[in-house]
């Protein structure tokens, strides 16, 4: 592992200085190419190591190309514990893939959504990525045969997790861990920008989903298990003001999502075990033609003051 850390210094240290989109944009080549180029890439146990945590087999060529994005802020333990536990479980599942950590770097109502959009797009210009898994920090995978590839449908990965017995809360829950190929993505136009705050936003993808024709696909029984790291949960219901987002959310899809997002370039560090985005994002414009709730209270608040804040390091 130190030589991993060696490698990852090395090569955020050379980043800094060659301002990597810059490069990449120039030498028209992929973030693989130019630390191939470098001399960057190790060989690690049968896998070849690159800076920031991608891994990619050496004895196949692996059916997926994984970008497992994770959204963030607050809760160091908790990702601690998700990295030592899901890194070995991809290697054992031959998969390629690259871990993001999208941090939100403000003190606003927190927005998963919009983050999980902005890694999407951040990862896409360091290299092509086939399929991408939303991943929340303090879900730990049970079962190794639970496959973090992608589906000609939409997934959602979890049949059951320990802290509802083993069940799902309801049916058509979409949340927690996702995984879309980039076109099925692309085809929904992402997540939405607008959910501030807690709850809702998955829901939202989910009619997005079946919007565009697509079914869900799951894993059976307990292939789909999880474990949770326990948290505070101090809301336990999305806001009204969520909930009308949700109802209305078919009057948005079109032009509010990827095709809309706006945020100023994010901080792009590799660490060892993952690549760590943090961004500084801020309420989108409401649009004219959406007649459908007061768009006045998204992301006003300050998240220290409006009670909505959940202390993730606190284990319970
Ligand atoms: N999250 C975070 N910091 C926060 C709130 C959320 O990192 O302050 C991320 C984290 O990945 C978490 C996910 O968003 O697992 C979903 O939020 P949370 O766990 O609070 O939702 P719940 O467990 O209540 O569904
Ligand atoms: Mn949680």
């Amino acid at each position: 592992m130190s030589t991993v850390g060696k490698m990852s210094r090395l090569s955020n240290k050379l980043l800094r200085e060659m301002n990597v989109t810059a490069v990449l944009k120039e030498r028209n080549q992929t973030a693989d190419e130019v630390f191939h180029d470098l001399g960057l890439m190790i060989d690690v146990e049968g896998y070849i190591y690159q800076p920031g945590g991608h891994w990619k087999p050496v004895d196949c060529d692996p059916k997926w190309k994984v970008a497992l994005v994770v959204p963030f802020r607050d809760r160091i333990d908790h990702l601690a514990i998700f990295l030592r536990h899901m890194i070995p479980i991809l290697q054992l599942q031959k998969l390629e893939f690259s871990i993001f950590v999208v941090e939100q770097n403000n003190n606003m109502s927190f927005n998963r959504a919009m983050l999980l959009n902005v890694g999407f797009l951040e990862a896409l210009k360091l290299t092509r990525y086939d399929c991408y898994v939303f991943h929340d920090v303090d879900h730990l995978a049970l079962n190794t045969n639970n496959y973090y590839g992608c589906d000609s449908m939409p997934r959602h990965f979890i049949s059951g997790d320990d802290y509802w017995d083993y069940r799902l809360l309801y049916d058509s829950l979409f949340g927690g861990v996702t995984g879309l190929t980039t076109s099925q993505m692309r085809h929904v136009n992402g997540f939405s920008n607008m959910y501030w705050g807690w709850g809702a936003e998955d829901d939202d993808i989910y009619k997005r989903v079946l919007a565009k024709g697509y079914f869900r696909s799951r894993p059976e029984g307990s292939v789909g298990y999880y474990n949770t790291i326990h948290h505070d949960h101090s809301i336990a219901a999305a806001s009204p003001e969520l909930l009308c987002l949700l109802e209305y959310s078919y009057e948005r899809t079109e032009d509010d999502g990827l095709n809309s997002i706006t945020y100023q370039e994010p901080d792009i560090e590799l660490t060892p075990l993952f690549t760590k985005i943090s961004v500084d994002i801020r309420k989108q414009a409401w649009k004219e033609k959406w007649t459908k709730c007061d768009p006045l209270p998204y992301a006003t608040q300050n998240h220290q003051n409006d009670g909505s804040e959940q202390n993730g390091n606190e284990m319970v």
